[in-house]
């Protein structure tokens, strides 16, 4: 008889653990160096939905595609660019995992365990997915945002075991501008690769 009490409680124990494993955020242990601004600080809401997780094998620079001038907030930048993203886009949050602002400082964004999303033709799935805010069709990347993209790439390189032929812009998936060509001009002359291999020495590959 004791069988039948089990059953619900186990029934109810086991749909409150599937449940907690439903949001699940995974917290990087960055190299202070990065300087990155933590969601917790700059107001990140936490995520009401999730996609299916997924595993790091590419690192793809992108652009904002707006011009972002000098004197506009970057943290309010991205608490609007999440509200939008969720109401009208109904993404699960900001498409992309860190944003660059005009300085240089890098802001962790969509928890790195779920999938990116585009506007554009391609998977992101094992993406991780780095923006520079501004527009460089239009606008001079400078060598604090160069210097940025340089070492969170080879932060995500060597803690994912990504290869470095992998590092790539969207442009080289999907028909877009996007990372724009003054930022895109260092993926095409190599810039990017070289500096991160500097950064890491050599790297089994
Ligand atoms: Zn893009």
């Amino acid at each position: 008889m004791r069988r039948l009490f089990l059953l619900p409680a186990l029934m109810f124990i086991m749909s409150c653990s599937s449940h907690i494993e439903r949001i699940e955020v995974t917290e990087l242990d960055y190299p202070p160096d990065l300087g990155i601004v933590h969601r917790a600080v700059w107001g990140w809401q936490p995520l009401q939905d999730v996609l299916p997780p997924h595993i790091i094998h590419y690192v793809t620079i992108h652009h904002g595609g707006e011009d972002f001038p000098a004197d506009k907030d970057p943290v309010e930048y991205l608490r609007n660019l999440q509200a939008w993203s969720r109401t009208e886009k109904k993404w699960i949050d900001i498409p992309y995992h860190f944003m660059i602002d005009m300085n240089g400082t890098i802001y962790e964004t969509r928890p790195i365990n779920y999938p990116g999303d585009t506007n554009t033709e391609y998977d992101p799935t094992g993406h991780a997915l780095v923006c520079v805010m501004g527009n460089y069709e239009n606008q001079i990347l400078s060598e604090k945002q160069l210097d940025a993209v340089v070492a969170l790439t080879a932060y995500l390189v060597e803690h994912f075991g990504v290869s470095l032929e992998n590092i790539k812009g969207h442009k080289d998936y999907a028909e877009t501008l996007c990372p724009g060509k003054d930022l895109y001009r260092y993926l095409v002359d190599g810039t990017i690769v070289r500096r991160v291999k500097d950064r890491l020495g050599e790297l089994p590959q």
